[in-house]
């Protein structure tokens, strides 16, 4: 229906950032154009309102962005997973491995419960490192990971097979 030309047409992509080699997408561009921002969070809308989703929760930084509209949208809560020492309450933390050395994110105890059905907001997906240790935050407090969401894949990092069986749903496949 057009709403995906727009939002990918809208997200810049600039060479060698954070370092040398990487092409960024930034979707900072996207989110100046308030019909395509408003489309993008449409669109997740659409696909999740009915499906009975009962957090959203988004992974920081970017998942703050699209995450809070769509968790509003379809009346679900809102839950930040957060890098290291951000959150002041009690938390669950998740290490995944990065091309050279490891991260970590956190998310607070009792914030998902054991009946939630849970979609996961990012950005983008890349190497589906932080995606999938974010799913594993919420299945270890026994919470369904209905679906994740981004609105940016890179397909050739093959971020999908590090998600194993649980579904991924994007709306823009970048080069
Ligand atoms: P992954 O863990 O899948 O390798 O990387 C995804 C994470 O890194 C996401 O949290 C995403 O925000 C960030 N990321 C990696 N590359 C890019 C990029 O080109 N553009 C943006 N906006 N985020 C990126």
């Amino acid at each position: 229906d057009g709403r995906v030309e727009r939002i990918a047409s809208t997200i810049r992509v600039i060479p060698d950032f954070p370092k040398p080699g990487i092409l960024f997408q930034d979707i900072t561009t996207l989110l100046l154009d308030p019909q395509a921002f408003r489309d993008t969070t449409d669109l997740f809308v659409e696909r999740y309102k009915d499906k009975g989703i009962t957090v959203v929760a988004g992974v920081e930084a970017r998942g703050f962005i699209f995450g809070p509209p769509i968790a509003l949208a379809i009346g679900a809560k809102f839950v930040p997973i957060r890098k290291p020492k951000k959150l002041p309450g009690e938390v669950i933390s998740e290490e995944y491995s990065l091309e050279y050395g490891t991260d970590k994110i956190e998310m607070h105890v009792g914030a998902v419960q054991p009946n939630d059905r849970v979609v996961i907001v990012d950005d983008l997906i890349a190497t589906g490192g932080t995606l999938s240790a974010a799913a594993k935050l919420i299945e270890r407090v026994g919470a369904e990971v209905v679906e994740c969401a981004c609105v940016i894949e890179l397909p050739e990092l093959k971020g999908r097979d590090k998600l194993g069986n649980r579904p991924v749903f994007v709306l823009v496949q970048a080069e």
